[in-house]
């Protein structure tokens, strides 16, 4: 069976000559795809019903993935759901809004996709590192996390303005079908996505963020790095070599030269554990005048042992690096109590 949904348009259109039918037929199965979000092949009403037949004798299908549970935190701005795949497994998604937006009265609607099922990276701190690796996701089972969402969002007015591969998982391990679902969700003629409103996230698997760089897309870089010096990150991040912390900010600075686009250091702020002043001015010398951005995430409660830092502690590290001119911001903390924020995603819904 193959989901048109993993199909690049230009894949679509060569079935479809291949059928021996003309080119338009592809965009008469791709347009429906993207806005209307049928169920299955026989809901697009465009097609003769013969077209139809054959596309589903030939083992094409609609939908590798079906909600079966949603949880919406308690201010309504984020939803999680839980969707069973074609592949026996279930995935976790996320979408996070923060609005109304200036421009358009609509809010911004940010969704967060998983690449995998569970995570063979093992940070210390992660839920979903806690229960290893399962499996890769597909394509197409990229692709309909952000078409669930896009529905959803359809029904109210609204649409998916934003998108980051900080899910469950490890984008750059997952590289083929990662970079199939960006190709598949920025076409102009498939979910036709902005690529600048594109953000993936790693661990910091140098060969990914080299592969990134040469795609000539413009999407966004996020490298998870939580420590300054490559001692205290391998207690982290237990996989973290063979990257050295100056390799992994080497491929940063590398990735912004290629593509111009500002890549974001992520650190996780664990009380006690990384959160000192002395670390905060190791991390401000070694990012210090590379134009590189740092989001400070004071952890959320999950399956590790880590606690939250104070207020007071997260200000005097976002003072230190400030001062030493690295841009830096906290982030905002959405769905924490659906388990829905950073570090929670595991398949704790089906508990
Ligand atoms: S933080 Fe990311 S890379 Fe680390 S275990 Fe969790 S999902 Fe994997």
């Amino acid at each position: 069976m193959t989901d048109l949904y993993r199909l690049l348009p230009e894949e679509m259109e060569k079935l479809v000559i291949d059928m021996g039918y003309p080119r338009y037929r592809a965009d008469q199965i791709l347009l429906p795809l993207y806005y209307k979000f049928p169920k299955s092949i026989s809901d697009i009403k465009q097609l003769p019903k013969k077209m139809i037949e054959e596309l589903i004798d030939a083992g094409y299908t609609i939908g590798s993935a079906k909600e079966t549970h949603r949880v919406e935190s308690d201010d309504g701005d984020t939803t999680k759901l839980l969707l069973s795949l074609t592949n026996d497994s279930s995935v976790e998604t996320v979408l996070m809004q923060y609005g109304p937006s200036k421009i358009g009265g609509h809010p911004r609607s940010t969704i967060c996709v998983s690449t995998q099922i569970g995570c063979a990276m093992g940070c210390v701190f992660c839920a979903t590192g806690q229960m290893g690796f399962e499996t890769n996701l597909k394509a197409e089972h990229i692709v309909s996390q952000v078409i669930h969402f896009a529905e959803i969002l359809q029904q109210r007015g609204e649409h998916v303005t934003n998108l980051v591969f900080m899910g469950m998982g490890e984008p750059m391990a997952n590289y083929d079908e990662m970079i199939r679902s960006v190709r598949i969700l920025t076409h102009d003629r498939g979910f036709g996505l902005g690529q600048r409103h594109i953000t993936i996230s790693t661990i910091g698997i140098k060969s990914g963020i080299e592969r990134l760089a040469e795609e000539n897309l413009q999407i966004g870089l996020a490298i998870s790095l939580h420590a300054p010096n490559n001692e205290l990150r391998k207690n982290l991040v237990p996989t973290a070599s063979p990257n050295s912390v100056e390799e992994i900010i080497e491929s940063g600075r590398n990735y912004f030269k290629k593509t111009g686009r500002r890549v974001t250091f992520e650190y996780a702020l664990m009380a006690g554990i990384n959160d000192s002043p002395k670390i905060a001015k190791e991390l401000a010398r070694l990012l210090k005048g590379n134009g590189s951005h740092v989001n400070l995430i004071p952890i959320n409660p999950t399956a590790g042992n880590f606690e939250r830092p104070s207020e007071n502690s997260v200000t005097t590290f976002e003072q230190i690096l400030s001062d030493a001119g690295v841009n830096c911001t906290i982030r905002i903390e959405k769905g924490t109590e659906i388990s829905a924020a950073c570090g929670q995603l595991r398949i704790d819904m089906l508990e």
